[in-house]
C-alpha cells in the first residue's frame, strides 16, 4: 500500500507490539489499547524457536532478545533421574539462532521498548468500548475516552479476546482440553544447556528450558479438572506430589522452589475461528484467532509470524480487505498445522486416544516439527 495506514491494535501483548513495531517502522501510524496498566507479563518464561528469531531479526530485535535470553541449539531427552537418553540438534531459520528461551517480563520490555522508539502510542488500562466499521475506515471509541478512526483494527487481544465476542458472539469460545500446566521459575543447573525433556512412564514428562544464565523454569502438564485450582499454600507441594516419580534435576528444581507463590497454574484451551478472521476492517490474530496447546511451544511463534506477514501482506496489496484476505491465505494452513499437531502431542503425552490423522502428525513429533516450521512462511 503506497499510502500510510491508521492502525489500532487491540492488545499489547507479544503479537501486538511485535505488530505495532513492524507497522511503525514502515511509516504507519499505530496504537495500541492494552487493558493493563503496564507491559509486565506472567513472570515465567518462554521459547522462541527459530521461526519466532527470524521474525525478531526482521523487525531489529533479534539482539536484544538474545542478550536478554538464553540461546540454546539441542533439546536433550532424558530419564526420570536424568540421564540423557538423546541429545537432538534443533533447526535453524536461515542464520537465526535455532532457540532463545527468555523471561516473559523480559520480552515484554524488549517489543515494549521497540515499539515507543518507532512512534507506537501505548494506552495501557484501555479497551475497545465502541467500534462500527462503515467499509471505508472503522470509528472507534476507547475505554479511556479517546476516539479515533482507523483504517485497520486489528484484535491481538489473546485467548479470551474481547474481539473475537464482538465479531463471532460465543461461536468460537476457548475449549478446555482437560489438562494444566504447573511452572515454575528456579536457579538454573549448569547441565541445563538447552531444553531438557524428561519422562517417567508414558504419561508424565518435565521439562526444564534455561531462559536466562542465572534462570530456568520447570514445567509439567497434569490432566486437572476445569474448576480446580492449586492450594495458594502448598501450591509447591502439589506439584512435588505430581512428579514424584522424578529424581536428579527435576526432583533438585521441585528443592529450590522458594514457595507456593512462585508456582504459575494456567488451563490448556484451545481456541479455532473457523469463519474468516477479519469481518471488514477488523482483524483477528495470534491467539484470539487460533489458540493452540502449547506442546511444541509454537503459539507466539505464530503470533508474531502473523504480525510480520500482516505487515508484508499490507505492503503488497492495494485495499485493506484484500490484505486481510492475502494474509489469512498464508496464515490459516501453517497455523493450523501448528494446532493439530500441539493437540495431537498433548494427546499422545496424556495417554488420550488419538485418530488416524494425529498418528500421522506424530510421526514427525516434536523434533521433527521444528524441521517443517523452519521452511519459508
Ligand atoms: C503454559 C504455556 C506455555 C507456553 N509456552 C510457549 C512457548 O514456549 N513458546 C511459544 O511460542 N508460545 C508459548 N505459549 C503460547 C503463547 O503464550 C501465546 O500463544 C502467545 O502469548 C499469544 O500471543 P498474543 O499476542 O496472541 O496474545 P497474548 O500474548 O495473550 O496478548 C494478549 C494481550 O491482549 C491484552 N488484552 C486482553 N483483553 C483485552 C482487552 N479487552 N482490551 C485490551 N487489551 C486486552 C492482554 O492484556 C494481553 O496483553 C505458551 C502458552 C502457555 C499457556
Amino acid at each position: 500500500m503506497a499510502t500510510p495506514l491508521r492502525v489500532l491494535v487491540h492488545g499489547g501483548g507479544i503479537g501486538g507490539l511485535t505488530l505495532a513495531v513492524a507497522l511503525a517502522r514502515r511509516g504507519h501510524t499505530v496504537e495500541v489499547a492494552e487493558l493493563r496498566d503496564e507491559l509486565d507479563a506472567l513472570g515465567v518464561g518462554i521459547i522462541q524457536p527459530s521461526n519466532a528469531l527470524h521474525v525478531m531479526r526482521e523487525i531489529g530485535l533479534l539482539d536484544d532478545c538474545l542478550k536478554a535470553g538464553f540461546e540454546w541449539e539441542v533439546l536433550t531427552i532424558a530419564d526420570p533421574t536424568g540421564a540423557t537418553i538423546a541429545e537432538i540438534p534443533q533447526p535453524r531459520m536461515g542464520d537465526a539462532p535455532s532457540n532463545n528461551g527468555i523471561p516473559r517480563p523480559a520480552l515484554a520490555k524488549v517489543l515494549g521498548a521497540a515499539a515507543t522508539a518507532a512512534g507506537v502510542t501505548i494506552r495501557f488500562g484501555s479497551t475497545i468500548s465502541e467500534l462500527t466499521d462503515d467499509g471505508s475506515g472503522v470509528d472507534v471509541t476507547l475505554s479511556d475516552g479517546s476516539t479515533g478512526r482507523w483504517d485497520l483494527v486489528v484484535g491481538f487481544d489473546g485467548i479470551g479476546s474481547p474481539l473475537r465476542g464482538r465479531l463471532y458472539g460465543d461461536r468460537f469460545a476457548p475449549e478446555y482440553t482437560g489438562f494444566a500446566n504447573w511452572r515454575v521459575t528456579v536457579p538454573r543447573q549448569p547441565r541445563v544447556q538447552g531444553v531438557v525433556m524428561s519422562t517417567a512412564g508414558p504419561t508424565a514428562k518435565a521439562l526444564l528450558t534455561p531462559i536466562t544464565r542465572d534462570l530456568m523454569y520447570l514445567g509439567a502438564v497434569f490432566a486437572e479438572r476445569e474448576d480446580f485450582r492449586p492450594d495458594p499454600e502448598r501450591a509447591h507441594e502439589q506439584l512435588t506430589e505430581r512428579l514424584s516419580a522424578f529424581s536428579g534435576p527435576v526432583a533438585e528444581a521441585l528443592g529450590a522452589i522458594p514457595g507456593p507463590e512462585a508456582v504459575v497454574y494456567s488451563r490448556i484451551s484451545q481456541v479455532t475461528v473457523e469463519e474468516p478472521w477479519h469481518v471488514g476492517r477488523v482483524v483477528l490474530a495470534g491467539d484470539a484467532a487460533h489458540a493452540s496447546t502449547p506442546h511444541i511451544a509454537q503459539g507466539a511463534a505464530m503470533a508474531v509470524e502473523d504480525a510480520l506477514v500482516l505487515a508484508e501482506s499490507l505492503d503488497s496489496e492495494d485495499q485493506v480487505p484484500a490484505a486481510l484476505a492475502a494474509w489469512e491465505a498464508r496464515r490459516r494452513p501453517r497455523a493450523m498445522w501448528v494446532q493439530r499437531m500441539s493437540r495431537a502431542v498433548l494427546k499422545q503425552e496424556t495417554g488420550t486416544p488419538t485418530t488416524p490423522e494425529e498418528d500421522e502428525l506424530l510421526k514427525i513429533g516434536i523434533p521433527g516439527s521444528a524441521h517443517v516450521l523452519v521452511k519459508a512462511y
